[in-house]
């Protein structure tokens, strides 16, 4: 069997009642690269929540590398190798592209990754292969607030690269994308799936379609619904059932 980076155990999270996690099971091996789809409401933005310890589970067990994860922090778990992407880039507008990556390279490591990351991803990439790996080897000296929005996401995916996360966490990365650089969102999240366990969040099918080389889980309800290749979930009748409703 497959070593588990990541393995969910009937978890469910409530909030005053309400249960927008509900007895979820849900693992990922290491090394693979995981889209997770499903209609609003359905829980993926609690999920992540979840696993970068924002969220407490109510019930259930989230592990992670084998650990536990219900007793550490949202920073403590982010330094055992959680890597999470939001949305909107969270870069330094007045900092230059390559200094932007110096600075995430550079985070002050406290004891708790000394302890559990020793044995792990001991060789940081350095900052030039970082700017090649996003393509922004051009743009190194320039400003973060003259990117385009595209090239801003993938200096931020540079930028968790560069602390050496174990897990990516990518929450929507084509939101708002031209149609190229939709493109080439998609082929650098394929090289870093070469290196990285990767979960990434998407509604636009066709970018889906385009990273999903594998297993494609179907959140709904707090649930997953379903799993299976991307062909396999988007012929399902349930799944269709789910989109038509919304
Ligand atoms: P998705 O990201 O799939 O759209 P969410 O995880 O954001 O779904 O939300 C799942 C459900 O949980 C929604 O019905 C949402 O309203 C509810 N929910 C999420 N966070 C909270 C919260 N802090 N308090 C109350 N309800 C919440």
């Amino acid at each position: 069997m497959n070593e588990k980076i990541l393995e969910i155990d009937d978890l469910t999270v409530s909030f005053d009642g309400f249960k927008a996690l509900n007895h979820l099971n849900f693992s990922l091996d290491k090394g693979e690269l995981r889209v997770i789809i499903g209609p609003n409401g359905a829980g993926k933005t609690t999920f992540l929540d979840i696993i970068t310890g924002k969220t407490k589970p109510t019930e259930g067990q989230v592990r992670f590398k084998g650990r536990n994860l219900r007793p550490y922090a949202e920073h403590e778990i982010a330094q055992m190798g959680v890597g999470r992407k939001f949305q909107t880039p969270r870069v330094y507008l007045n900092l230059s592209t390559r200094e932007n990556l110096e600075l995430a390279a550079n985070r002050q490591k406290s004891v708790i990754h000394t302890l559990f990351r020793k044995t792990l991803n001991v060789e940081r990439r350095t900052v030039a292969e970082l700017l090649e790996t996003i393509g922004l080897s051009h743009k190194a000296d320039m400003k973060a607030n003259l990117l385009s929005h595209g090239e801003k996401q993938w200096l931020e995916i540079g930028m968790l690269v560069a602390q050496s996360p174990d897990l990516l966490l990518v929450d929507e990365p084509v939101a708002g994308l031209t149609d190229e650089e939709t493109e080439r969102t998609g082929e650098l999240l394929l090289s870093l799936a070469e290196s990285h366990s990767i979960i990434v969040i998407e509604h636009d099918m066709e970018f889906v379609r385009q990273i999903a080389r594998g297993t494609v889980t179907v959140l709904h309800q707090g649930s997953v619904l379903c799993e299976g290749t991307i062909d396999e979930v988007q012929s399902d009748p349930r799944v269709i059932e789910v989109y038509l409703g919304q």
